[in-house]
């Protein structure tokens, strides 16, 4: 934790600051800095809980943290503290394809069945829906529970699903492999926590326009609250302006560096057409990401949800096979 002093704070109010600290977070060491001083307490996590006091006190301009600090476990770089969680697909670049959402029983299956055969390491099974508008279709619900369990008893793949709330979670983590904290849930930080407790992996979004802090201290709820393994997926802002990157690429590379995690690229999300999807994913894929979550499915134009930004089997086929053999580094 760095503090920052006001100009002109004068010595006193660096010594009344050592003191006061000393006092309140006894075993903390102190180095001084041009215009502060750092301070590192015994265990890093008592710093966020006690920063508020800390940018109150007299002489303070500001309290800073790095990373490491305020996510200890998210920045532990992998392997110590959990293991890497996309191990299906032995080291290579792992791609999670299906429609938006499971619909139509029979088109589902047949989807799975296709999208296994050109290249999917595992399904989306989205059964609960996010919407923007409330009028919008907000997923089939626990009838389709059913229909993702048959299809992974046919493919044989791992399911990934979004719990949209802390009531679905164990029920979706009893037949689901891989739980997918939405974009627009990043922040949800009770749904973080139950999710991290039904001992699945994690799939976390980063939020529209979070910053990578933000999506870290995410992470870092999982973490803490018991998730092992963790996959991150980048999907975009969503500014829609024109010339705007769809996805943050040095984001995700920044992601990767900082925790070691894979981090996935959702190209369907990021740009809503399917042929922008399509080229999108390649950049993603080429500029280090781990893989991707792509909408894919036999039947686009069917689709109640996102069917303009899904691509066909075919062009998914010919991703993964241009891509699955690549190494992931
Ligand atoms: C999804 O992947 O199904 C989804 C709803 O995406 P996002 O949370 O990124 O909007
Ligand atoms: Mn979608």
């Amino acid at each position: 934790m760095k503090i920052h002093l006001k100009k002109g704070a004068g010595k006193e109010a660096g010594r009344a600051l050592r003191r006061s600290l000393a006092a309140a977070l006894p075993g903390c060491r102190f180095l001084a800095f041009p215009g502060g001083l750092e301070v590192r307490p015994p265990s890093p996590e008592r710093a966020a809980d006690f920063a508020p006091r800390v940018e109150n006190m007299p002489g303070v301009a500001r309290v800073s943290f790095s990373d490491e600090e305020l996510c200890p476990l998210a920045c532990a770089r992998g392997g110590k503290l959990f293991s890497r969680p996309l191990d299906f697909s032995g080291g290579r670049k792992v791609f999670i394809a299906g429609p938006c959402a499971v619909e139509d029983e029979k088109l589902y299956l047949a989807s799975a069945v296709a999208l296994k055969a050109a290249g999917a390491h595992a399904l989306r099974a989205a059964l609960f829906k996010p919407r923007s508008s409330p009028y919008a279709f907000q997923g089939i619900g626990w009838p389709g529970l059913g229909i993702i369990a048959r299809a992974k008893k046919l493919t044989g793949l791992p399911l990934v699903t979004e719990a949209t709330d802390t009531r679905q979670v164990q029920r979706l983590a009893a037949v689901c492999d891989v739980l997918q904290v939405g974009a627009r849930n990043m922040r949800n930080y009770e749904l973080l926590k139950e999710t991290a407790r039904s001992g699945r992996t994690v799939l976390l979004k980063r939020g529209m326009r979070a910053t990578l802090r933000e999506w870290l201290l995410s992470a870092e709820y999982l973490l803490r609250h018991g998730a092992r393994k963790l996959i991150l997926c980048e999907r975009g802002d969503a500014l829609n302006l024109p010339g705007a990157p769809l996805l943050d690429l040095a984001l995700m590379a920044a992601a990767r560096k900082a925790t070691g995690l894979p981090v996935l690229a959702d190209p369907s999300h990021a740009s809503r057409d399917r042929e922008i999807a399509a080229a999108l994913a390649a950049k993603a894929l080429k500029a280090g990401a781990d893989g991707l979550l792509i909408e894919a499915s036999l039947d686009p134009a069917r689709a109640r949800v996102d069917g303009r930004q899904t691509v066909t089997v075919e062009t998914f086929g010919a991703l993964a096979g241009k891509f699955r053999c690549k190494p992931r580094g």
